[in-house]
């Protein structure tokens, strides 16, 4: 019998690529529900597979947002036993504090957070009586540490990881094994889709000029990193496909270690300064305002 496994935001990036390439799994050992918003954008997933595979694929309209596409969706997956669920829907915003509006910061939560947990709530009652399943959520680094210009995104980020371990605790003896993968810079459209103020445009006006230029600096710094470091969505998947696979997945799994020894330093010096030091550093140079 096969795997069935229903992932959110499919119209894209780690979505899209781990939904074609389960689909397109040689053994035909997985069924797959690809979702997203909008399925007009599905053609991408189609093309990517050559057509249409009705045996491993089906492709359903979900917005995470919305509690009724949810039970939609919900309710034509439920008659198949759901395995796998991977909450992948999940948007970024950038730039300093003062000029994240209420709106932006309302809908990064409604989606990366209150997604995530209506997703799991929509699928977890089944799971627990079957007392067998697995759910994987997209995290991220920024998760793990905080970011500059990041803070409402990591806010949330730091809120599904909390979240997620909370309540792997309670799913233990049901057998329900939950995994957070916590990608760094990956190439896909996340940069792209992202909310950000523009270093021209008005949103930055009324902003004093010190923070102006920290975070101008910091956009140089987040372009070549992702330029040089970024991962590509195929390397991310393979975390992504050990935990599908293997009989017990961590609760964290990251996928790459360029943020290793800044963790460490994080969790060696619990008082936080070290590690303020050190990312300041990294990405503004040494020196400056902070001082102690
Ligand atoms: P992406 O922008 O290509 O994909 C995100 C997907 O989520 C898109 O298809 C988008 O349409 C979908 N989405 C947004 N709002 C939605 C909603 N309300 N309902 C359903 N779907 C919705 O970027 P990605 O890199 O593939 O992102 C996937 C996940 O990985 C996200 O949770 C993101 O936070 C996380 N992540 C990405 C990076 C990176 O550098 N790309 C780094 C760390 C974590």
């Amino acid at each position: 019998e096969k795997t069935t496994v229903l992932i959110t935001g499919c119209s894209s990036g780690i979505g899209l690529g781990l939904a074609a390439r389960l689909a397109a799994d040689t053994a035909r050992r997985f069924k797959v529900y690809a979702t997203m918003r909008d399925l007009a954008k599905g053609e991408r997933l189609l093309e990517r597979l050559g057509g249409h595979c009705p045996d491993t694929l089906e492709v359903l309209q979900l917005d995470v947002t919305d509690p009724r596409s949810l039970a939609a969706a919900a309710q034509q997956v439920q008659g198949q036993r759901l395995d796998v669920l991977v909450c992948n829907a999940g948007v970024g915003l950038m730039g300093p504090l003062e000029t994240c509006s209420d709106q932006a910061m309302k809908t990064i939560f409604e989606v990366n957070l209150f997604g995530a947990i209506r997703t799991i709530q929509a699928f977890l009652p089944a799971m627990k009586r079957r007392r067998a399943g697995r759910i994987i959520v997209s995290s991220s680094i920024g998760g793990l540490q905080g970011l500059p210009f990041n803070s409402v995104y990591c806010a949330s980020k730091f809120a599904v990881e909390g979240l997620c371990e909370s309540l792997a605790i309670v799913l233990r003896p049901f057998n329900i094994h939950l995994t957070l993968v916590e990608c760094g810079p990956v190439n896909t459209s996340f940069l792209a889709n992202l909310q950000r103020p523009e270093p021209e445009g008005s949103e930055l006006q009324g902003l004093d000029a010190e923070t102006r230029g920290l975070y101008l600096r910091y956009l140089q710094h987040c372009r070549s990193l992702f330029q040089d470091r970024a991962q590509e969505v195929e390397e991310v998947l393979q975390v992504f496909l050990e935990a599908i696979g293997t009989p017990c997945p961590p609760l964290r799994c990251v996928t790459t270690q360029l943020f290793a020894p800044l963790r460490r330093l994080r969790v060696a010096s619990p008082d936080g300064s070290a590690y303020l030091r050190a990312m300041h550093d990294l990405v503004f140079g040494h020196g400056g305002e902070a001082r102690h």
